[in-house]
């Protein structure tokens, strides 16, 4: 009786706010159902794309046919051991990812994450570990924004999925320009020495799971991996909300 009550309240609340502060889609900008948390319309939520075979078994990468490894993979030791990815970067989850990365949208969090729990399950490969590690930022940009997203994601992943997050062990030292404009050397050479492990004792022996929000070409995944190989990690895997199908 007690809860019909306040989720009435609620629902009135909610019906009020709505009229001042009409909540829209964060896609196609229609207003969204009053009752709904999601930040995304009920079409524009279809417009979703889960990562789906085939894709490069070592880095994620869509692949057009099923042939194992991708050609920047083929034959290839890289310091991260496997990597996979929620979802498809793509016209519908753009607005979201620029609304927790540039827009104080830090609420999103909870929505982007429980995306990520929901693909979680169909990656066994990155299930054998023992902590999250998210990709750290340097203390310049967390200031300017306020908060790191990859944190914040692993965070509420760790909640939805019983891991333990570790956010101590390890820290960007280089404060890097911003890569979107940059090609596959370039961003390799714009992360090489970006991160210092700070407690390897931590790390010494681990099976670790990285977060970040995008992947685009893996260089500073693959960087943060090689530091915390270096300090005597067993093994590296990642998990990113996002994938960019490389053109
Ligand atoms: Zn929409
Ligand atoms: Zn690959």
């Amino acid at each position: 009786m007690k809860q019909k009550k306040a989720s009435a309240i609620t629902r009135m609340g909610r019906y009020i706010l709505n009229i001042f502060l009409p909540r829209v889609c964060l896609s196609c900008k229609e207003d969204l159902d009053y009752m709904s948390d999601d930040p995304l319309c009920l079409d524009c939520l279809s417009g979703l794309e889960y990562l789906q075979k085939p894709y490069c078994e070592r880095c994620g990468l869509p692949l057009e046919f099923s042939r194992g490894f991708c050609y920047d993979c083929e034959g290839v030791e890289h310091p991260l051991d496997c990597a996979r990815s929620a979802l498809i970067y793509n016209e519908t989850l753009k607005p979201l990812i620029h609304g927790i990365k540039y827009s104080g949208r830090d609420d999103l969090a909870k929505f982007l994450a429980r995306e990520m729990g929901k693909a979680y399950d169909y990656f066994p490969e990155i299930k054998d570990i023992d902590f999250v590690i998210p990709v750290p930022l340097h203390k310049k940009r967390l200031h300017a924004r306020g908060y790191n997203q990859a944190e914040l994601l692993a965070k509420e992943l760790a909640k939805l999925k019983g891991l333990t997050v570790i956010t101590n062990a390890v820290k960007r030292i280089n404060s890097t320009p911003t890569q979107t404009q940059l090609n596959r050397e370039q961003r390799q050479k714009n992360v090489r020495g970006a991160f210092k492990v700070i407690r390897p004792d931590l790390i010494s022996g681990k099976k670790i799971l990285l977060i970040d929000d995008v992947a685009t070409t893996l260089a500073t995944l693959d960087e943060l991996a090689a530091s915390l190989k270096e300090a005597g990690a067993a093994h590296i895997a990642a998990y990113t909300l996002a994938r960019e199908p490389l053109a």
